[in-house]
């Protein structure tokens, strides 16, 4: 690349109007002048001095670019292939822009070996890179190209950072002799390991001897000479190994990541001594979700289950986590809320111990659209997303509990829109107290006694009375006889005269 008269050029070997193969769809391609590697298998040598060719602008790119635009199609675009295109780092920085904003799709075909002070005004234009991977080794690098295996490495790693968010063609030329067994595939897929999220295709392309003339014209020496072309079968077979390994170790790395993230959790989440936590865990199998599952799973899988120790007050999950677990309560309770545009907090549920949470969000892979905040010091026994579609999902019995909840908690849900429609205190009073009663009610002397472990905010929060209404209303409902509150513990003494608010 040279400046002329102020004017940014590069130089051109040639052009190719209807490209099938270098990139999506039909594409221009421009051929452009000059690299830095001399690969033993090039077939063409005389795109590889930087003198050659001819001088070509930007503006002019686009003339011949909107001239072949009728046979690009909708998919089809220009490639920059050569010699090495990233050798010309202003004049394709300018280029690819211009291009961009004439709505062309661009594409570059490279060895990774170019003028790298440009790469950030490049690959934020650049929708597909053909990225063509040589060897395996530094080694190798030499032996076959003459330049070191860095750069490329170093651009790989650094892709992303250049601004470069399309898609990558990876392509290998396998060379008899040189590359053509399965270890060599197995290295190439490690090589390409920093790029591999965005290989979208993986080529084998079988060596030619087709550029062997030109080395003669251009007096250069074929140092492949005594080597046969590539047998494309066996080429084939070998594309069909790696694309295997790539998959293989794509998700092999998913798994690492996800096996991280939850380790990551785990040190975050368990914050109990080892010793209670496995008291804790011994009575996991006790419990009414559990009572029916086969006996091994609950042991292969103890040692997995997170117990959490979570202050008053301390989120479980907040409304759009993921649903990462299901939460079991040991003791305390948790309140389910979500916060109104009144900013008004509004209890659905108070889940206590035995209850869960977080099984419909795993089962139907949803976020949590509310909040999960410890009423009181509460245990819960956390089980891992992977634990509970494994073992869990598919357990009928798990199932039918899960679906027996979802029974109670719509019912739970019809009487909160129930009470919470009506504007009478008295009614919304009466309601709150018998659904306490029916869910954490026990019974003593004849008479149901409901432990009074949230305070009258909750309680308000849960009725949707303000806080000065509700007390002021069990108040009226002590003066009447019909409850009487002592030591946080409401009694209810007259049940029929409460439910008849509500007949
Ligand atoms: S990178 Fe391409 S153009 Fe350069 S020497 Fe190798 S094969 Fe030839």
């Amino acid at each position: 690349m040279k400046k002329q008269e102020e004017q940014i050029t590069g130089r051109l070997h040639s052009i190719e109007t209807m490209g099938l193969v270098d990139g999506p769809g039909i594409r221009t391609i421009f051929f452009l002048q000059g690299c830095p590697l001399r690969c033993l298998y090039c077939h063409n040598p005389d795109t590889q001095d930087l003198n050659g060719g001819r001088i070509i602008t930007p503006a002019e790119i686009l003339q011949l670019s909107n001239r072949y635009k009728p046979y690009q199609g909708d998919d089809g675009g220009v490639t920059f292939s050569g010699g090495e295109p990233l050798l010309h780092g202003e004049f394709l920085a300018e280029t690819v822009k211009l291009l961009k904003e004439n709505d062309f799709n661009v594409c570059i075909d490279t060895s990774g070996y170019g003028q790298k002070e440009y790469y950030s005004q490049i690959f934020p234009y650049v929708d597909t890179i053909l990225l063509d991977v040589k060897a395996f080794s530094e080694q190798a690098y030499l032996d076959m190209c003459f330049v070191k295996q860095k750069p490329l490495i170093d651009f790989m790693n650094q892709l992303e950072d250049y601004g470069f968010h399309g898609q990558i063609w990876v392509r290998h030329v396998m060379v008899p002799g040189y590359t053509d067994n399965k270890k060599s595939m197995q290295e190439l897929i490690q090589t390409i390991e920093p790029i591999q999220h965005l290989v979208e295709r993986l080529e084998i392309l079988p060596y030619h001897t087709m550029g062997k003339d030109k080395y003669e014209e251009l007096n250069m020496p074929y140092l492949l000479e005594n080597v046969d072309p590539m047998d494309k079968e066996k080429a084939k077979e070998f594309e069909v190994y790696a694309n295997v390994l790539l998959a293989e170790q794509m998700s092999k790395d998913r798994l690492d990541l996800k096996e991280k993230q939850d380790d990551e959790n785990y040190r975050l989440e368990s914050n109990i001594s080892f010793k209670e936590q496995n008291k804790i865990i011994e009575s996991f199998t006790d419990l009414p979700l559990l009572r029916n599952l086969d006996p091994k799973i609950l042991n292969n899988i103890q040692n997995q289950l997170i117990v959490k120790k979570l202050d008053k007050e301390e989120f479980l999950f907040q409304s759009g986590d993921d649903p990462n677990y299901m939460y079991i309560i040991y003791s305390g309770a948790i309140k389910i809320y979500n916060v109104l545009p009144n900013m008004k907090e509004q209890i659905f549920y108070i889940y206590r111990k035995d209850d869960f949470v977080g099984g419909h969000n795993l089962l139907s892979d949803s976020k949590y659209w509310y909040t999960g905040e410890a009423l009181m010091d509460t245990v819960v026994i956390a089980i891992p997303a992977t634990i509970f579609n494994t073992y869990f999902s598919n357990k009928k019995s798990v199932l039918k509990e899960i679906l027996s909840q979802s029974f109670a908690r719509i019912r739970w849900a019809e009487d909160l829109i129930n009470r919470l429609a009506t504007l009478n205190s008295s009614v919304k009073t009466a309601g709150l107290i018998l659904r306490l009663a029916e869910n954490f009610g026990i019974k003593k002397n004849g008479q149901i006694q409901v432990p009074m472990e949230f305070d009258r905010a909750e309680m308000s929060n849960f009725s949707g009375l303000t806080r000065d209404s509700l007390t002021r209303k069990l108040g009226e409902f002590e003066e009447l006889g019909y409850i009487h509150i002592e030591n946080e513990i409401l009694t209810i003494l007259n049940f029929d005269a409460l439910e008849s608010y509500l007949d």
